[in-house]
């Protein structure tokens, strides 16, 4: 059988970060996040076009995800780790290379007594409060700061999605008093939703994820992934017979079922099941019953024939369109996406 597809779009991901670089100034620098394995689709190729585009600067989660990325990309680009200098990591930070956002005063000590002299950056919280320091632990590091020469402050925006909320605002000039009495060392607070705010939050160097791979809130992005899966069977379903476990859905009408490759335990969660259809070119064909672990059953009656595979993830149910079925974010479809497909890279 062949396998489900997923197809990556390089070139759109690479279309996305330029278009979310045109909308800062030619001054500000926009770097790339790539957490997450670039949010599921892949941190080796989505790094290496990003690079090639023109990225200098890549942002990742942990430690290891940075190695991994360092290999993939070489030398030259800086690696930035938002959970900072972690016990454990020492080794990794010093062999690939890599670039900590120290959270508190003891990321910072440690990382003083380990690698004076080595780039770092520092990171704030300005209503978050999830990672970051605080005022009075800045305070208490500030001795610190010439020792530490850092390449970067950042902060993180808690609301930059809802652009009336006004947390946006009070975390603005939040981050401004935190780091004003700070050198002149560059600035950081935006992910994507920050870059579609106003040109005040943009700073020196803009972090944008989500945009990039196609998602929410970037209106506009071009889409990133198309997901196909295959027919395995079709069968005609009589009035009044049932599909599924659980019996939940039961035919109104003489129908054809296709039954397809692939499951919640690919990442097509079972919340998704009666509000998404897959799709046969541009046209719906609805999930009926529930979704398995391996399989999903769809309604394809209205097809003048069917084909070898249906589209789950296409141009017109975006990841987006497909979390609002399921009740979430297109965050976590892009990231919850299995490794039993066929991933396949185009430019
Ligand atoms: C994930 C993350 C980003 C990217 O956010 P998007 O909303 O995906 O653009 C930027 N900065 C930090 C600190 C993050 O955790």
């Amino acid at each position: 059988m062949p396998a489900a597809l997923l197809t990556v779009n390089l070139g759109a991901i690479v279309a996305n970060w330029r278009a979310l670089d045109a909308l800062s100034a030619k001054t500000v620098e926009t770097g790339a996040v790539i957490k997450a394995d670039a949010y599921g689709l892949g941190v080796a190729p989505v790094g290496r076009a990003l690079q090639k585009a023109g990225a200098k600067t890549f942002f990742v989660a942990l430690a290891a995800e940075g190695a991994t990325l360092r290999q993939a990309i070489g030398p030259a680009a800086r690696i930035f780790v938002f959970s900072g200098y972690m016990r454990g990591d020492e080794a990794a930070y010093r062999d690939f290379n890599l670039t900590p956002l120290l959270n508190n005063a003891d990321q910072v000590t440690r990382f003083l007594a380990d690698r004076q002299g080595a780039a770092c950056g520092l990171q704030l919280d300005t209503g978050m409060n999830r990672l970051g320091m605080e005022a009075a632990e800045l305070a208490s590091i500030i001795a610190q700061i010439p020792a530490l020469n850092p390449v970067l402050i950042m902060s993180h925006l808690a609301c930059a999605d809802e652009p009336e909320h006004p947390q946006n605002a009070a975390q603005l000039t939040a981050f401004k008093d935190l780091t004003a009495t700070l050198p002149d060392i560059p600035r950081s607070l935006s992910a994507t939703g920050g870059i579609l705010l106003r040109a005040d939050y943009h700073m020196n160097l803009t972090r944008p994820g989500i945009g990039l791979y196609g998602g929410d809130p970037f209106i506009g992005a071009q889409p990133v992934v198309t997901l196909s899966l295959p027919v395995i069977q079709t069968r005609p379903v009589s009035v009044g017979e049932s599909v599924g476990y659980g019996a939940t859905w039961i035919a109104t009408r003489p129908s054809v079922i296709a039954t397809v490759a692939g499951g919640y335990a690919d990442g097509l969660i079972r919340a998704m099941g009666p509000n998404a259809s897959l799709y046969a070119r541009d046209v719906a064909c609805p999930i009926v019953g529930r979704v398995s672990m391996d399989l999903i059953t769809v309604d394809v009656t209205d097809l003048a024939r069917v084909q070898a595979a249906l589209d789950i993830l296409n141009a017109t149910q975006t990841v987006d369109s497909l979390a609002q079925a399921a009740g979430t974010i297109g965050y976590e479809i892009l990231t919850s996406l299995g490794n039993r497909y066929e991933r396949v890279y185009k430019d």
